[in-house]
């Protein structure tokens, strides 16, 4: 039986972050992944989808802007297989990378399935059935999150799919459906709207992208409809017929009445379920929550004390830098040094097209906890390097509090929110006022500058807009 210091089950942003630092830490570790480091993430996630919203960008660029800012090019087209190859490159050299990062830093990688066996032993199945015994102190629980599936739209690989499948397309569907007007949903609806899909969205909820603030939203749903795309929100879809061409008909009950639209791939994004399951963790007592997370406490353990959970699995939001953060606080935790997740915000950046970032309260979550707020907000369309860019819809938002003045949210949509997010959670560490952001002197001509002319307009002294 092999010995350890800690074992990290899942190799995913949260897990092998977790192997890394251990290793760095001196702490004798095992990272198991049953399937390829790197996790939803970098192999079917963030990164693979982040690859198609570029080139999707990239091509609607070329026929939106190009020929005004005097660029001759000359037929622009799509070659799905083309782009494919260069995401699955870009796959292979980061889960490359990983393996060598956790190697130089000497943790160990075992392929297989983990089961948790006794709060000191966790068993690994690997691919040819053996077994293999580890005898641990720490056990961290980094197995992420899989696909919620909807019973009446089984997956089926081709017409009806998840995410997974939603990033290697080798066709651009003619028409497709969206189930679903979250963060994913939008994210890759958009990305084959932009290479001229029919794109339908349903949402069952009354608005998209549920929790982010309203305003933002709408200036995507407004790019949605421009192009053609129809948004159906208190809306369920109840299921399919194949018709005889092979496209399928879709029912949607909407508020009460039943409609039918036809099309040729239906995406299924209704969330993701957490991992919890078939882990052995009622072997040794783990608390389950009722949704399937594994909550943790601010050190990152569970109910049993030296056992972790981290990432996905630990609880919402499900993303991959909060997962990562975690396994870097709960390395520290173990190797016995003072870490907690203290953190003040969790940013959140969503990449449709525009994209919107968000850091902090929104003005309607201020409200609520009974604060005064005064909003300051810049619009891009009054920016000289939006309009160099040919990118001027969207704004930043800065919500703040109407007496101290010290910011307590960031909301941003337009080009490179996703970038310029980190000042505004920044900020929020920091506990910044309006004042730090209007008197911090940003580069001119920047997007950051709108960052700025925010601020100062929560104090009704922007320059470039009237303060009302
Ligand atoms: C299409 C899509 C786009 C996304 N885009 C973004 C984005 O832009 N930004 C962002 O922050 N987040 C994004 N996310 C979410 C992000 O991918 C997850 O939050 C992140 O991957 C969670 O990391 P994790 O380490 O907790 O789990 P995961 O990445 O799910 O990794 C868990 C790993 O554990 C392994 N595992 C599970 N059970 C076992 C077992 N018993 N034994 C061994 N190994 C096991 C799995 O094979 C997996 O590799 C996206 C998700 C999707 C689906």
């Amino acid at each position: 039986m092999k010995t350890y210091d800690a074992i990290v089950i899942g190799g995913g942003p949260g897990g092998y972050v977790c192997a890394i630092r251990l290793g760095q830490l001196g702490v004798k570790t095992v990272c198991v992944e049953k399937e390829e480091v790197g996790g939803v993430c970098l192999n079917w996630g963030c990164i693979p989808s982040k690859a198609l919203i570029n080139a999707a960008h990239t091509y609607e660029k070329a026929h939106s802007s190009f020929a005004t800012m005097g660029i001759k090019v000359g037929k622009i087209e799509h070659d799905a297989n083309a782009m494919q190859d260069w995401k699955e490159d870009i796959v292979k050299k980061l889960t490359g990378g990983v393996r060598g990062l956790l190697k130089s830093n000497g943790a160990d990688l075992i392929m297989g399935t983990a089961t948790v066996v006794g709060k000191n032993r966790v068993d690994v199945t690997k691919a040819d059935g053996t077994v293999e015994q580890i005898e641990v102190k720490n056990i961290v629980l980094a197995t992420g999150s899989t696909t919620i599936e909807i019973p009446t739209f089984k997956f089926d690989g081709k017409q009806v799919i998840g995410a997974k499948e939603a990033v290697s397309l080798r066709e651009v569907p003619k028409r497709l459906l969206v189930i679903g007007g979250g963060v994913i949903g939008l994210e890759l609806g958009m990305v084959y709207q932009a290479f001229g899909a029919e794109l339908v969205v349903v949402e069952f909820l009354p608005n998209l992208l549920n929790g982010v603030d309203q305003d933002c939203v709408k200036v995507v749903e407004r790019k949605i409809t421009k192009r053609g795309g129809k948004i159906y929100k208190n809306a369920k879809a109840m299921g399919y017929d194949k018709l005889p061409d092979g496209s399928l008909a879709v029912k949607i009950d909407i508020e009460g009445k039943t409609e039918t639209i036809n099309t040729d791939v239906v995406l299924v994004a209704v969330g993701m379920r957490p991992n919890s399951r078939n882990l052995g963790l009622e072997n040794v007592g783990v608390h389950i929550d009722k949704r399937g997370f594994v909550p943790a406490d601010q050190f990152g353990r569970t109910n049993i004390p030296n056992i972790y959970s981290i990432g996905d699995l630990s609880g919402p939001p499900m993303l991959a830098h909060k997962a990562s953060k975690e396994g870097e606080i709960i390395a520290e935790v173990i190797a016995g040094h003072h870490a907690a997740k203290d953190w003040a915000c969790i940013p959140g950046a969503i990449f449709t097209d525009p994209e919107i970032a968000t850091a902090g309260l929104t003005e309607d979550e201020a409200k609520a906890k009974g604060i005064e707020v005064k909003v300051g907000k810049f619009p891009f369309a009054a920016l000289g390097k939006a309009m160099a860019m040919l990118e001027t819809d969207g704004f930043v938002k800065v919500v703040t509090d109407k007496n101290t003045k010290q910011v307590l949210g960031v909301h941003i949509v337009g080009p490179e929110a996703s970038t310029m997010i980190s000042e505004g959670a920044l900020a929020l560490e920091m506990s910044a006022f309006a004042e730090d952001l209007a008197l911090t002197i940003h580069p001119h001509p920047t997007l950051g500058e709108a960052f700025m002319e925010a601020g100062a307009h929560a104090l009704g002294a922007a320059i470039h807009i009237v303060n009302r």
